[in-house]
């Protein structure tokens, strides 16, 4: 315990998080995979760079933070909360890079707009996200809303914190690993078995360096798919899917497994379906019962009550061919859905109250 020089811990929403202490070695080595994670989203020394997440036990504030300044880029620590402050900050310092959850961007990208805040003229030119998965319409919507280059990075407080693996400006939604520090596997979640390359699996690291708290074949819980194929950007490590889901998000409802992110690639697919959505469980009668309530983007939001009808009934005919299940659909207008300074939550399950 004499050599640990920092503490950080899990989220643990339920129970006692889980604690990880990190040597001076293994400050250094997270620095450097941040600093790797960076340069392949583009980010260079000279930016400026705006912490939007909270300086906590969590670990993406203070990881990104020391990769950011060992890189070279100018911190502009300001934290969680208070999206105004935010903007004015932006605006003031010349920010380039911002560091956030996409669905924070996403707020602070409406409030702006809101304010009258001219996305297209102001300096910032990178999102670094990362604290929840980013689908790829919600960055394509931020990307042009905000006029900004949007890459995604991953990882886990239980191995380092994020630094396992980042997004390059080739390969887009396919994160490549940080091979020389982390050894990966792809498994069955069920049976444990090693899945061959290409398979859907849930990812298993090893990091290879970490000395303050040594961990072997850590099941990560996130589905996802790993290829080692050339990349266009000339990095030879390993590529990551971006994570398909967490084994725990699973769902079950009237005995069928059903993940947010089945339900999150059809409304993708769908025009003038808006990201934001919350899938709402409860049980009638010994039945479950599954409600998405659905953002419409504004171009698609009409007064016409049987265009309104068509369109519900084609988002409800596309979930129950995905998820072999019948999804009550109700349509919101623009801004409904609550949006959260950290994780999005999608899922509201009431069956056990
Ligand atoms: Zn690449």
């Amino acid at each position: 315990m004499d050599q640990i020089v920092r503490l950080h811990s899990s989220s643990g929403t339920t129970g006692k998080p889980i604690v990880v202490g990190y040597t001076k070695e293994d400050l250094e080595e997270w620095r450097y995979c941040i600093m790797c994670v960076l340069q392949m989203a583009g980010v260079v020394p000279g930016d400026r760079a705006q912490m939007a997440f909270g300086y906590g036990m969590f670990t993406g504030g203070f990881g990104l933070h020391y990769g950011l300044e060992g890189l070279g880029c100018m911190m502009i620590p300001a934290g969680s909360g208070n999206t105004e402050r935010h903007i004015m900050m932006m605006e003031d310092y010349g920010t380039t890079v911002l560091i956030a959850t996409p669905s924070y961007a996403m707020h602070i990208c409406e409030v702006g707009e809101k304010l009258g805040y001219n996305w297209e003229k102001s300096s910032l030119r990178v999102g670094l996200f990362g604290g929840e998965p980013c689908t790829p319409k919600l960055k394509a919507e931020i990307e042009s809303r905000m006029h900004i280059f949007c890459t995604d990075n991953y990882g886990l407080t239980e191995v380092m914190g994020p630094g396992v693996s980042g997004e390059c400006l080739t390969s887009r939604n396919q994160q490549h690993i940080m091979e020389d520090h982390f050894y990966w596997e792809v498994i069955d979640p069920k049976t444990g078995e090693v899945l061959p390359e290409g398979a859907t699996g849930e990812l298993v690291l090893t990091p290879l360096n970490k000395k303050g708290v040594p961990i072997l074949r850590y099941r990560t819980h996130d589905l996802t798919t790993v290829t080692t194929a050339p990349c266009g950007c000339g990095r030879t490590t390993a590529r990551m899917d971006k994570i398909r889901s967490r084994t725990d998000d699973m769902l079950i409802v009237r005995g069928t497994n059903v993940y947010p992110s089945q339900i999150e690639d059809v409304l993708s697919a769908i025009d003038g379906a808006s990201p934001h959505y919350r899938l709402v469980l409860d049980n009638e009668s010994g039945m479950d019962r599954m409600t998405l309530m659905l953002e419409l983007e504004s171009q698609s939001f009409t007064d016409s009550l049987p265009q309104m009808e068509d369109f519900r009934r084609s988002v409800a005919d596309k979930l129950k061919s995905v998820l072999q299940l019948g999804v009550v659909v109700k349509l919101l207008e623009p801004g409904s859905i609550e949006r959260f300074m950290g994780k999005a939550k999608h899922v509201e399950d009431n069956r056990s109250k």
